[in-house]
């Protein structure tokens, strides 16, 4: 059967997964950590239980395969000096050849890459062609950190497999929707003309990915549904869907706006910015990475930029309860400005790391929500990680959890322009 695979290449890593198309069953799942160095760290979970976590048997070797305790599931590990994406690429078809994953490469027949910054040119995903590679490289100047790096993947695959459909997956093409009143910033209009300064959004594959289900797990068509999607994990954007298509979302011209993150501070004054750049000193450079690196839920805490830390000692330390406060009151804030822009909601969604996993998380949210007539299902919340519904029957709007999936939409979106 056809294979097809997902790739999110980063400045120094590259993950993937490898599915079979279109029985959409994930075969090898792996990420190359550290390229770029002597000791990069090579990490292929495969086998029939690849999400089992439950290894069992360890070496002191670098390289080693461990197994699961049905020993179904396998994980193949090394430490080894990887050069450049290139190279990441090669060793890691190779090593899917030699541990059986594939017999051949030509056994896949497609490769979607996951790019960050697809501007006003993409509204949808696309074949790479020599023209969209250009569009990608000269919108770098959204995404510096990962646009480049999303091009060298897809250069680097090409090299490698020629034959196989190459497919780009842009973070913001969902968003390209909205309409001029929501992703237009209220600045002189040139800037807008000139330098595409507007909102673009990001998440986009998530937010199309739970959208869909949760048509499908309601029984109703998307285009007739209006839905709220959180996507909440370390970064965290919310999404307004009507008629099926992104109305407005949380994440700005950059992923720096909106609610308050694991460490980026969401929307703020910008009049503030400039006024503490000039009692601290702070150059422009180190004033963005305060805002991308030390705000958000570590900056009002001190302690830690991880929700489950924060939760762990809510009820003794005082910063750590009021950056929990600060983020359920920026989420509740956006939802309550959603419901009003699309005049009702009809479902909320909650996925990624911590609307996939956070039951206190997800209570606050709801409990503050109850006014519009969503009511939680104390018992159904009671999970991690699973597609539930966990509003009460006879709540007026649904709530749902929906692990989030960006690999098997990019997956689908190959097999889509595929035909
Ligand atoms: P993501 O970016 O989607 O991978 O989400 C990562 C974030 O999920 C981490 O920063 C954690 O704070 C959060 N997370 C994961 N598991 C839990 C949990 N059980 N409770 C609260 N937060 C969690």
């Amino acid at each position: 059967m056809a294979k097809t695979m997902a790739v999110n290449a980063g400045s120094s890593s590259l993950k993937f997964q490898l599915l079979e198309m279109p029985a959409e069953q994930v075969i090898a799942q792996g990420v190359i950590e550290r390229i770029g160095m002597d000791d990069a760290i090579v990490t292929i979970k495969y086998g029939a239980e690849i999400h089992s976590e439950r290894l069992v048997g360890h070496s002191e070797d670098d390289e080693h395969i461990t197994l699961s305790k049905d020993g179904k599931g396998k994980k193949y590990e090394n430490v080894t000096a990887i050069k450049n994406h290139q190279q990441a690429i090669n060793y890691m078809l190779q090593k899917l050849t030699d541990l059986g994953i594939i017999e051949d490469f030509d056994e896949i027949t497609g490769v979607g890459h996951r790019v960050v910054a697809g501007g006003e040119w993409f509204n949808h995903s696309v074949i790479v062609t020599d023209e969209v590679l250009a569009k990608i490289d000269r919108l770098a100047d959204y995404a510096p950190l990962h646009n480049p790096a999303n091009a060298m993947g897809i250069r680097a695959f090409q090299k490698l497999l020629p034959d196989a459909l190459s497919v780009a997956v842009f973070d913001t093409s969902f968003h390209q929707t909205m309409p001029d009143e929501n992703f237009l910033y209220a600045l002189p209009y040139e800037y807008y003309t000139r330098y595409g300064a507007r909102k673009y959004g990001a998440h986009g594959t998530s937010h199309r990915y739970v959208a869909s289900r949760a048509a499908e797990i309601l029984h109703k068509d998307l285009k007739q549904l209006k839905l709220i999607t959180l996507h909440l994990g370390a970064g965290a954007s919310i999404t307004a869907i009507k008629d099926g298509k992104s109305l407005d979302t949380s994440m700005g011209f950059s992923p720096l706006a909106g609610v308050a993150m694991a460490t980026r501070s969401g929307d703020v004054d910008p009049s503030l910015l400039y006024y503490i750049q000039e009692r601290e000193g702070l150059s422009n450079e180190e004033m963005l990475n305060i805002l991308n690196k030390k705000s958000g839920l570590l900056g009002i805490s001190t302690i830690s930029s991880d929700m489950r830390d924060l939760l762990e000692v809510q009820d003794t330390n005082e910063h750590a309860n009021m950056a929990i406060r600060i983020f359920i009151n920026r989420v509740i804030k956006y939802v309550g400005q959603y419901i009003a822009e699309m005049g009702g909601v009809d479902a909320i969604v909650f996925t990624a790391g911590i609307g996939e996993n956070s039951i206190p998380i997800r209570k606050m949210i709801i409990d503050k929500l109850n006014y519009f007539g969503v009511v939680l299902d104390e018992e159904k919340n009671n999970v991690r990680g699973q597609e539930v519904e966990i509003s009460t029957e006879n709540s007026k709007i649904k709530a749902l959890l929906i692990p989030t999936n960006e690999e098997l939409m990019i997956a689908r979106d190959v097999e889509s322009l595929k035909a």
